[in-house]
């Protein structure tokens, strides 16, 4: 049993607040749920409860989405430069509000400071992209006969909706916020019951920034208002970041309602080092990526394919994994039942002969003996067939999968039912573009052991990391948030007439 004394304030939301009821955000206003179901919001870093959430039905997905219809046709006849204004002040109150932030999204979710003052400038950059939506909406025309042209133009859709996870409370949220918002659409956003909290200062700041009423509205809750969700007539489209388990059933259950719906998934990221990788980059990379977040990142290096001899490596990998210290600069994992689910994963692992080199198991942070601590943990020896190899942990556990070549390496990557990130470590820029083309993922990274596309780059899986045609960022987000008109306008009376015009 491991006992951490490092714990400072300065590392991680220490010192926790009680927030009050957190309610649904409808036409501008906060309102209780209409189902009177609640449940608690606990931190996980101490364990205490710091809010109640709404757990809502029917009639108020259906009362927001009657705010939402009813702000739509103001909102969607406002040119686009005029919406975007409302995202310039806003990514000013978020600069302005960063530390308070990064101090709910640490307490919500158990991320450290460090790590939760990222997400929210992320936010700030996924902001930033939707101001730039006039230049990038500037459409194409053309005089496709004497006096007659033709017209493109992105128009939104009307009322869709945006549903989220728990690992990240704030930028999942602003994955699809700001640009369905500044193409025209009206939102409503369902965030994790787990992590409500951070949408409430979502709304209150866009309300600030400018937003008309009924534009945004948050409705939480749980699977039932999931479901209301997919099958409600007015909604237009569903995008969904979460578990494959349930991004299947949402998209599923969306798309067979005839709407549109991107669904992301989960995650199994291999990084294949080879033996002429960088020792120190390599070996810090490896570890940042598998243990950031506590692991609860759908783009966290969880099974590394060590290629030739790489005991030396390793070790490196173990020295830099024992300098994270949880409670320090690691977070807790998001749940008693998350803590317990990883530690099991760990165990079976042994079990079957994988060998574990680090232990997080039994992890408790002095002070905050009820938080939910599991350190890093790397184990080598894993085999492609271990569940521990296959299926996604999402905690900071590292599995070494050994291999005798790049084929090999790049065999074992190909065959996950995931695809969302793949790297490689190495100086050759021949192994480098192998797994570039080969790689069976969305994302991939060259000695990067986290390669999230930064903007203006969209962001998406591939298998069952993704479900449905777009992207859920950048240009690519552009076309599921919009349809496109075609106009075709003639106005010389003088013009020869043909089938063509
Ligand atoms: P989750 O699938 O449990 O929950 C996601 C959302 O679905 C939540 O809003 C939740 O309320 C709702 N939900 C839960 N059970 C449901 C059910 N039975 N029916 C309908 N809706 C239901 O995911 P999570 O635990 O909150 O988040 C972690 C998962 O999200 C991991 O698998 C992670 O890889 C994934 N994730 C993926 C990406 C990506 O980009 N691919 C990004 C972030 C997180």
């Amino acid at each position: 049993c491991f006992i951490f004394k490092h714990l400072t304030n300065f590392d991680m939301a220490t010192l926790t607040t009680r927030y009050p009821e957190t309610k649904n955000y409808i036409a501008g206003k906060f309102v209780s749920g209409q189902s009177l179901r609640t449940m608690d919001v606990i931190t996980p870093l101490t364990g205490e409860v710091i809010s109640t959430v709404t757990l809502s039905g029917q009639a108020d997905l259906d009362a927001a989405v009657e705010a939402a219809k009813a702000a739509y046709p103001a909102w969607s006849a406002m040119p686009v430069k005029e919406r975007v204004q409302v995202f310039f002040r806003y990514k000013t109150l978020l600069e302005r509000d960063l530390m308070d932030l990064a101090r709910l999204v640490s307490e919500e979710n158990g991320k450290t400071m460090d790590e939760a003052r990222a997400e929210v400038e992320k936010s700030i950059e996924l902001t930033e992209f939707a101001c730039s939506m006039p230049q990038l909406l500037s459409g194409e025309l053309l005089e496709v006969s004497k006096g007659v042209e033709c017209r493109i133009e992105h128009k939104p859709l009307g009322v869709v909706a945006s549903i989220a996870p728990f690992n990240f409370p704030h930028m999942v949220p602003h994955w699809t916020i700001p640009n369905a918002l500044a193409l025209g659409n009206c939102m409503i956003l369902k965030p994790s019951e787990q992590v409500p909290v951070s949408s409430v200062r979502i709304a209150e700041m866009l309300k600030e920034a400018g937003l008309p009423d009924g534009v945004f509205n948050v409705v939480n809750g749980d699977r039932e208002i999931v479901e209301a969700i997919c099958d409600h007539p007015d909604i237009q489209a569903v995008s969904f970041v979460g578990s494959t388990k349930i991004a299947k059933v949402v998209y599923r259950r969306a798309t067979s309602n005839l709407k549109r719906c991107t669904a992301l998934g989960g995650a199994k990221n291999h990084l294949i080092v080879m033996p002429d990788a960088h020792p120190e980059m390599t070996a810090t990379n490896v570890a940042a990526s598998m243990s950031g977040c506590a692991g609860q990142r759908c783009m966290a290096a969880s099974a590394m394919v060590a290629v030739g001899q790489m005991d030396e490596m390793v070790s490196k990998i173990c020295d830099e994994a024992r300098k994270i210290v949880p409670g320090k600069n690691l977070g807790s994992v998001i749940s008693k039942a998350a803590k317990e689910r990883i530690e099991k994963y760990i165990t079976e692992a042994e079990n079957v002969g994988a060998k574990v080199l680090v232990d997080g198991r039994n992890c408790v942070v002095e002070g905050f003996e009820s938080g939910y601590y599991v350190g890093p943990t790397v184990i080598d020896y894993v085999t492609p067939d271990m569940a521990i190899a296959r299926e996604e942990v999402f905690g900071p556990v590292l599995a070494i999968i050994r291999a005798k070549n790049l084929d090999e390496a790049i065999h074992i990557e190909n065959n996950s039912n995931y695809g969302n990130a793949a790297s490689v470590f190495t100086q050759s820029g021949g192994v480098a573009r192998q797994v570039m083309e080969r790689a069976s993922a969305g994302m991939i990274g060259i000695n990067v052991g986290v390669p999230v596309p930064r903007e203006p780059f969209s962001f998406g899986g591939w298998n069952e990391s993704k479900f449905g045609v777009n992207d859920i960022t950048g240009k690519s987000s552009i076309e599921f948030w919009t349809q496109l008109k075609k106009t075709t306008v003639k106005w010389n009376p003088e013009s020869r007439t043909n089938w063509m015009s």
